[in-house]
Order: structure tokens, then sequence, then C-alpha cells
């Protein structure tokens, strides 16, 4: 049996990636990838750019409109994905311009925190990279690598961009509940993206699935690459507990020996999961 290699989490330069969405396109068949969605932070700007792309290319590939919407749950910055969106949705858009605002406020916010403790300029600098696209964490991130004011990327975020760090501030992001009507409304799939990154216990971690399936969401991810055996088997496990269905995706972000499309990806084959009825999953034969 042919099983199809799906990848349901990537990014583009239009907010954190490093890739265009046509470079992110290429790489996609270079990598034997069936179905891709495309899930930039709080936007929808790269989609139309990856299927004109995909358009002109001999190689198939599946592309899936999505978004990364970043929401705020007890003081945790939870990010919900929307998958099988309508990109063209209107209401969606002028909600996804909202976020736009509150990303730029927000950065302006922590380049003035950065700039009272002597790190001046970062956000023009940080902007001139973001060009049309959605300024984040990791632009900021990066000018401060660029300088040399930290020697590593984690350690920008250990040391200024980190909840309660230096230059943190914390962002009105909309409720969860928020966001999962927002995906519907649009006509997608709300999933609840990376359950085992937030830094929370398993207790709270299951008061939020109760929470997000409560809210009508409908799906979570139930893997990452290098992920632990175990960890793995937690998702799993939480995943049939709370009836959500499962979804895989790299959160690629740019090339790396560690991160890479479609990659190590596979899951118990008796999930339930949120590709299950959709046709662009379907192999032909
Ligand atoms: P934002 O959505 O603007 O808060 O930026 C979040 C992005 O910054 C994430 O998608 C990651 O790519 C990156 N990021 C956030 N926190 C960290 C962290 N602690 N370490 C490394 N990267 C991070
Ligand atoms: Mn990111
Ligand atoms: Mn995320
Ligand atoms: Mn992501």
């Amino acid at each position: 049996m042919y099983l199809m290699k799906i990848d349901l989490h990537t990014h583009t330069h239009y907010s954190d990636g490093k890739l265009s969405p046509s470079e992110l396109v290429m790489r996609a068949h270079n990598q034997q990838v069936d179905v891709l969605a495309i899930t930039d932070h709080d936007t929808v700007q790269g989609i139309a750019e990856a299927r004109e792309y995909q358009a002109s290319q001999k190689r198939p590939l599946q592309i899936i409109s999505g978004v990364e919407i970043s929401t705020k749950w007890h003081g945790f910055e939870i990010h919900v994905l929307g998958l099988h969106i309508d990109y063209q949705d209107q209401t969606l858009a002028s909600r996804l311009a909202e976020q736009s605002e509150v990303r730029l406020t927000r950065a302006q916010k922590m380049c003035n925190k950065l700039a009272k403790i002597g790190i001046e300029g970062v956000f023009d600098e940080a902007m001139a990279r973001v060009g049309t696209g959605q300024i984040t964490r990791a632009h900021l991130a990066q000018v401060l690598l660029d300088r040399g004011e930290v020697s590593s990327w984690q350690s920008a975020f250990s040391q200024y961009l980190g909840k309660d760090k230096k230059a943190y501030v914390n962002a009105p992001w909309p409720t969860i509940a928020k966001a999962i009507t927002w995906i519907r409304d649009a006509g997608g799939v709300a999933v609840l993206a990376h359950p085992g990154h937030y830094d929370m216990k398993t207790k709270w971690l299951r008061r939020l699935l109760e929470e997000f399936k409560d809210a009508n969401g409908q799906g979570m991810e139930v893997t990452h690459p290098n992920m632990s055996p175990t960890k793995k088997q937690l998702l799993f496990s939480l995943a049939r507990e709370y009836q959500l269905l499962a979804a895989v995706g790299s959160d690629f972000h740019a090339p790396s020996p560690w991160s890479e499309l479609g990659r190590k990806l596979d899951i118990d084959s008796d999930l339930p999961t949120v590709w299950a009825d959709w046709p662009e999953c379907r192999k032909a034969s």
C-alpha cells in the first residue's frame, strides 16, 4: 500500500519562515510530499503564490490553505491551526488584519523595551526584513543575533523575548474559542498546534484539550519531528480520549539538519485523522 506523505504545518517568508511560497512548494516536490498545508502565523498571504507556482508545475502536489492563529489561554500563548480554510474569505481577512495590528503594536513595544536597555533601532531593522509579511518575535531574535547582542537564537528568547524576559510584552491575543470560530466561519478545521511544546504539566494539558474540544475545536497535532516515543504515545492516547482528530505537521521554518518537510510524521494507523474525508488526500490509483 502506498502511504501518502502529508505535512500540514509549514511556514513561508510571509511570517517567520525562510523560504518563499514557491521555494517551499519546490522543496515539497523534492521531498516527495503529496499534501502540503501552508500555515503562516496569522496570515494567508503566501497561499495564492504557492498555488500559482504549483499550477505551473508538472509534478503533482496538493496544497491545503491554512493559517496558525495566536491565542491566549491562562497566560499561555496557544497556537491554533486553521486547515482547509477558504483563504479568500473576507471576514477571515479582516480578522487577520486585527492580528497584524496586535503583532505590530507588540513588536513596537518590545523594541521600545530593548531601546531602554540600550539596544536601539531593532524595530526598523526587523521591519525591513518583514516586507509585506507578518512580524514575529523570530524577526526580532534574528536582528539580535545578527548584531551579536546574543550568542544564540535560544538566548535571544531566554534573555529578551521569551515570556517575562527583559523585552517581553503580553499581547492581547484572542481567546481560543474566538480563533476556533474564525476558522470554522472560514470553512476550516480547527486544530490545536504542537500540544507537546507548551510548557505545562499534563494536568493542564488535559484541561486545555477539554476546553479546546468544548469550544468546538476538532483536531490536535499528535506528533512532531524528534518527539520521544513516550510523548508521542501520550498524545495519541489523549487524542483518543478527547476525541480529537489527529493532524501531523513538521512546523517547517527553514532547511536545517533537524527539520525537513514531511519527515518523521508517522502515527498509529487507527487514529481518526483530520484529512480522512479530504479529496486532496485520496491517492489516485
Ligand atoms: P510570535 O508568534 O511572534 O510570538 O513568534 C513565535 C515564533 O518565534 C515561533 O513560531 C518560533 O518560531 C519562535 N519562538 C518563540 N519562542 C521561542 C523560543 N523560546 N525559542 C525559540 N524560538 C522561539
Ligand atoms: Mn514560527
Ligand atoms: Mn506555533
Ligand atoms: Mn508553526
